[in-house]
């Protein structure tokens, strides 16, 4: 039987979507819907098992997964030895201190001596080691927000993205512990057979990865403003041009970055750029 790549992702959470759709796009088809637990790929080596985000690190530490994706904050807080293959932009998130809205708090030196409630031990010893903070971890699961409240600890350290959690639990966040996204994961011992797969994953990710921060762009200019266009026009290599029909007019297309965009459009627009086009590209191979 020729090798398969076993790659764990979330069953169903706020990691789900992403990575099916960033698989997905990378050319794999694998059916994901209702009660799946494991998927075989039509059209590439690869198999799907669907988990809780909690086992991935675990699964794919001890090899039952060759690979995993999960949020960082729950890579690092379980402490397996897993190798980070790449980090994959979604998911993101941080880990922060909140205390009650009124209390005074000045750096991190406050939370001497306070009892800090969390579902993140490890990460928050790491964290009070490295600042030297003497405090009282408090474990608990889940709903940590409430401990403040109910007296069952001074201070928290959860995961927070919006921060409206805290606020309407009558908390501010204070420090940031730990900034999180979704990584890929590999089990560090890989036959040099899945190695290979993962390698061609890889490729795939980063030519989705590279094409998602950028746009396609077409745009109609004056000949004697090519020069000008151009030079605004960074590109993969360098613009294409090429004549249009109306005499005295070139049709360009390029890459520009999606930060990039706005300012560069009102100088397009200034140096005579017209019929200016921009479209989403699915991938780009450097
Ligand atoms: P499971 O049922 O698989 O155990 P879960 O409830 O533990 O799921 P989710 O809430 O789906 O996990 O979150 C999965 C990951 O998404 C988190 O570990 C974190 O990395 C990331 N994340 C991003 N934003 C948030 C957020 N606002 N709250 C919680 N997690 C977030
Ligand atoms: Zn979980």
């Amino acid at each position: 039987m020729s090798t398969v790549l076993r790659l764990a992702i979330q069953k169903s959470g706020r990691l789900s979507e992403e990575s099916i759709k960033l698989i997905k796009e990378c050319g794999i088809e694998f059916s994901s819907g209702g009660g799946t637990l494991k998927s075989v790929a039509h059209n590439f080596p690869i198999e799907v098992l669907f988990l809780r985000d909690d086992d991935i690190p675990g699964y794919v530490a001890d090899g039952v997964a060759d690979i995993g994706i999960v949020g960082e904050n729950v890579a690092v807080e379980t402490r397996k030895k897993l190798t980070t293959v790449r980090q994959l932009g979604f998911s993101t998130c941080r880990l922060s201190i909140g205390v009650p809205k009124g209390m005074e708090f000045t750096g991190k030196e406050s939370l001497n001596g306070m009892r800090i409630a969390t579902s993140y031990p490890n990460i928050l010893s790491d964290y009070l080691f490295e600042n030297n903070i003497k405090a009282s971890i408090h474990e608990i699961s889940g709903s940590v927000e409430i401990a403040p409240g109910i007296g069952l600890a001074d201070a928290i350290c959860d995961i927070v993205s919006s921060g409206s959690t805290l606020i309407s639990n009558g908390l501010k966040e204070t420090e940031v512990v730990f900034r999180s996204q979704a990584i890929l994961a590999a089990c560090p011992q890989l036959s040099a057979d899945k190695q290979a797969i993962l390698d061609e994953l890889m490729f795939r990710i980063s030519a989705v990865k590279n094409a998602e921060k950028t746009k396609y762009i077409m745009l109609n200019v004056p000949d004697h403003a090519i020069k000008t266009v151009t030079n605004l026009l960074p590109g993969v290599k360098s613009p294409t041009v090429m004549p249009l029909a109306e005499k005295g007019w070139s049709s360009l297309h390029s890459v520009v970055k999606e930060s990039d965009f706005w300012e560069i459009l009102s100088k397009l627009k200034e140096a005579g750029a017209e019929g200016i086009l921009v479209l989403p590209i699915e991938k780009i191979v450097k």
